[in-house]
């Protein structure tokens, strides 16, 4: 369990960041998190083209190139020793005196740590399927940028696991789903993988990026379009993904069954080619 803070190798508990980082006074910061699975980075280049979005829609300029941060990111990786584990990067805007207006000028600081994550405990939640809860989205109007601003998900998903759920989805006024508290969420009717479309309502997840070429190969038919609770409730399937639970079936929303309450075809399809493509990358 390591982390790399301003160009230091540090076990966790020793590395630290100044009181007037913004990304602590501000949550002026964006980060990003990339799976590991038996020592290899999965859907890494995905990743690090996101993280140049976000930090470009905050005006933050990374110096380190993309060949940089991949060192970093891998010398990581092996000096921590892990085999599957998550790495979780931050950029923050940097230090400065508090003032909500930011200076030009001022140094990103690059933040990464790794830690082991058990990838199989999710295969019994595979198998099972989970529960969510709908919570109305109280998040800003620009969730598609990954920012660190996290505390209405914090807020939501503590709620959720309160209400015995894995996960919180979010609606919005009009009744649609957007996505969970930390994965984006879909339907299944009639055969057809439905999920929200990309928009500034939902964070552009990897692992959404990733299922939707991955059912499109498959010659599942998919549609990028809004969806409302009520239509959840009456599908076939529900699902969720994200880097953490590369997928898991939504087997309940709210305490009611989705379709027979059990994780149906079309889902145990998606898991088996999202498998598939995580051995295919990394070997697992
Ligand atoms: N939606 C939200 C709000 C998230 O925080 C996350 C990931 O943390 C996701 C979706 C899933 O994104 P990814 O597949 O890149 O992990």
């Amino acid at each position: 369990q390591l982390a790399y803070v301003d160009g230091q190798y540090l076990p966790m508990a020793e590395a630290m960041v100044p009181v007037e980082d913004r990304g602590l006074q501000f949550a002026d910061s964006i980060y990003e998190v990339a799976a590991i699975f038996d020592g290899r980075l999965l859907d890494w280049p995905e990743h690090l083209v996101r993280m140049r979005r976000n930090c470009a829609a905050l005006f933050i300029s990374l110096p380190q190139s993309d060949a940089v941060l991949s060192h970093i990111a891998r010398r990581l990786i092996a000096m921590a020793r892990v085999r599957d584990a998550i790495i979780y990067i931050q950029v923050t805007r940097g230090t400065a005196r508090r003032d909500h207006v930011f200076a030009p000028g001022l140094r990103p600081r690059l933040i990464m740590t790794v830690r082991r994550f058990d990838f199989r405990q999710r295969i019994p939640q595979q198998a099972k399927g989970v529960g969510v809860t709908t919570v109305p989205d109280q998040r800003w109007g620009r969730v598609d940028i990954k920012s660190t601003g996290l505390l209405a998900n914090v807020l939501a998903k503590q709620d959720a696991r309160a209400a015995g759920s894995f996960e919180a989805w979010f609606t919005g006024p009009d009744g649609t789903v957007r996505e969970g508290g930390s994965t984006n969420a879909y339907i299944v009717r009639g055969g057809t993988l439905i999920t929200h479309p990309l928009s500034a309502h939902i964070l552009p997840g990897i692992a959404r990026q990733s299922l939707l070429s991955l059912a499109r190969g498959a010659q599942i038919p998919v549609e990028e379009r809004a969806f409302h609770l009520d239509e959840a409730l009456g599908a076939d399937e529900a699902l969720l993904t994200s880097t953490t639970a590369p997928i898991l079936p939504v087997v309940r929303i709210d305490g009611l069954a989705v379709g027979s309450g059990r994780p149906g075809p079309i889902t145990a399809r998606l898991v088996e080619l999202v498998h598939a493509e995580i051995a295919r990358q990394t070997g697992w």
